[in-house]
């Protein structure tokens, strides 16, 4: 079914067991969406589980020290509905195939460009800046509706946590006024800014800027428009980073003056490669990504190639040259 604020509004009032959950290798927007969703579920009475089968990166953990996450082995429900957030693809839902299939409704609410409303009841706007600004949205709609604002100081955190990181802190074009306008409402209602800018970008390991020294090694520029930068498994382990905790890594590819696609390849094991594509002005890297049976945005998307580092690069390289 097509997009339907207030279908959704009257759906979660109507039911009462509910899982929240979100895409694989989880950012700032999977989780702030999550938890803003989780915990405005909660302050209605519901019964709400929070499910979903990856690790938070380090600069995010502050966020969910104080969530119960389970695994989907520790799940044993029967009837209850998913809020899938911030997850472009059914198969990207970060639990089992079991819990997803036998859910009464799947609730879908993205910003995905590549997002085929899989859900029973979606609510999906390719424009909005981030799944944050869309949960912001539906407590704003409830608010107009019920006359009950659940936006609360812990709520105000999670949203402007995953508002700042899908703007790369308000710098992208998705950043729209309506973005402003929020983080202003989530300011106002206690929002820990300072405190979210220093865990999530400002807490790096100096082990970190020890791979990041090695990753920036192997940064290989094509025709002045395409950067690409490989992190290995053994890098990882080196100087033990965890594979979910290196993503920042991708913007200095496409930092670069003159490169249009930035590109960073990570090795999740042998012959499983996690890239991630960026652009600046004109390549739609969703489309590229979909090639590979990725997704993601117009500016920013991933998928996983299964084969080497090497083949994995050449193969992508092969794909975004042919946009250029
Ligand atoms: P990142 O490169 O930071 O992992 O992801 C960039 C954007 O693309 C995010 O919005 C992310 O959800 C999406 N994305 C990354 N990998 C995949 C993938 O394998 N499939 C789909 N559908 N989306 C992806
Ligand atoms: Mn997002």
């Amino acid at each position: 079914m097509k997009n339907n604020l207030d279908n959704i509004i009257e759906f979660l009032k109507g039911s009462n067991d509910f899982v929240v959950t979100s895409h694989i290798s989880p950012d700032g927007d999977n989780l702030g969406s999550t938890l803003g969703m989780y915990y405005s579920l909660k302050n209605l009475g519901k019964n709400v589980y929070y499910v979903l089968d990856d690790n938070s990166p380090q600069n995010l953990t502050f966020l969910v020290e104080n969530v119960e996450i389970l695994k989907s082995s520790e799940f044993n429900m029967k009837d209850y509905n998913i809020v899938a957030l911030d997850c472009g693809d059914k198969n990207r839902i970060c639990l089992s195939d079991e819990i997803r299939d036998n859910a009464k409704k799947i609730i879908c609410i993205d910003h995905h460009a590549s997002n085929d409303y899989y859900g029973d009841l979606n609510y999906i706007d390719i424009d909005a800046s981030s799944t944050c600004e869309l949960v912001y949205n539906l407590l704003v709609r409830y608010r107009e509706t019920e006359g009950i604002d659940l936006i609360n100081e812990t709520i105000a955190t999670a949203l402007y946590t995953g508002l700042a990181t899908d703007t790369g802190n308000f710098a992208y074009s998705s950043t729209h006024p309506s973005s402003f306008e929020m983080a202003k409402e989530l300011l106002l209602k206690g929002a820990k800014r300072d405190m979210i800018i220093q865990k999530v970008f400002q807490s790096n390991p100096y082990s970190y800027y020890k791979l990041l020294g090695e990753a920036l090694n192997t940064l290989d520029i094509v025709d002045g428009k395409v950067a690409s930068i490989c992190v290995t498994k053994e890098m990882l382990k080196r100087y033990t980073i965890s594979f979910n905790d290196v993503d920042g890594v991708t913007s200095y590819t496409r930092d670069i003056e003159g490169v249009e696609v930035g590109i960073l390849l990570k090795e999740k094991k042998e012959n499983e490669v996690k890239v991630s594509l960026r652009s600046k002005n004109y390549v739609d890297v969703s489309q590229i990504a979909q090639q590979f049976n990725g997704g993601g945005h117009v500016r920013a998307a991933g998928c996983t190639i299964y084969d080497s580092v090497e083949n994995a690069k050449q193969k992508v390289l092969e794909a975004v040259l042919k946009t250029i």
